[in-house]
């Protein structure tokens, strides 16, 4: 797939009840909160205010699902990890998003994104292990690779890819600044996507 694609915002769900039903496969994107994840979608879609870049990390508890060409509808899920959240609202995100990975039938798989300079975090394991045991396929995608010089890059993309294969998943790097790593990403939302690792449209 080359960009650019045309996203259409179609719903918000900060609760179970508020998610849209399934009408097309669907890819998620997870990540840590400040992992860079708005801007990588503004960048995925070409559409710079599609999702919005947060001033205020994690202020939004909310799945936004938006179609790309009207033929997949991508999942943006709250982001997690971040420090200074009350606990009720780090239940909130783990009850929603946790109902809403284990029980879409139209789900094909899910690209968590991890900040290429800090490597996986505890959230993010954790995160790849829920969707191994619901049978979720999953995509990594190293962010910002823009900020590290050439040893740091491929110092943690080693990292990255080795920590990756260990939970069950593959791994590539990017850059919402450069677009680096942009063409392969969609590449592996297209595999997903071909893998219809969904229950609802497997054939
Ligand atoms: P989110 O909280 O995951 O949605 O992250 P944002 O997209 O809001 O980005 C968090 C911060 O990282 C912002 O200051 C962005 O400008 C910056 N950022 C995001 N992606 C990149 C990238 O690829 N390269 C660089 N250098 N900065 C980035």
């Amino acid at each position: 797939m080359a960009t650019p694609h045309a996203a259409r915002f179609i719903a918000a769900a900060a609760t179970i009840e508020r998610i849209p039903q399934s009408t097309l496969p669907e890819i998620a994107v997870a990540g840590k909160s400040n992992v860079g994840k708005s801007s990588l979608l503004n960048r995925l879609t070409g559409q710079s205010k599609l999702a919005r870049v947060s001033k205020t990390p994690g202020r939004t508890q909310q799945i936004n699902f938006f179609t790309i060409d009207e033929t997949f509808i991508l999942a943006d899920l709250p982001g997690y990890g971040f420090a200074r959240v009350p606990l009720a609202v780090k239940a909130q995100w783990k009850s929603l998003v946790e109902a809403y990975l284990s029980d879409r039938p139209s789900l094909c798989g899910v690209v968590v994104l991890v900040d290429l300079r800090r490597g996986f975090a505890d959230e993010d394991e954790q995160l790849l292990k829920f969707l191994r045991a619901h049978g979720v396929a999953t995509v990594v995608a190293g962010t910002k690779v823009d900020k590290l010089n050439q040893g740091e890059r491929l110092r943690q993309t080693h990292a990255l890819l080795e920590a990756a294969a260990h939970s069950g998943s593959t791994a590539l790097i990017c850059s919402a600044v450069t677009g680096q790593g942009i063409p392969e990403l969609w590449e592996s939302v297209s595999r997903l996507l071909r893998g219809r690792n969904a229950t609802h449209f497997r054939r």
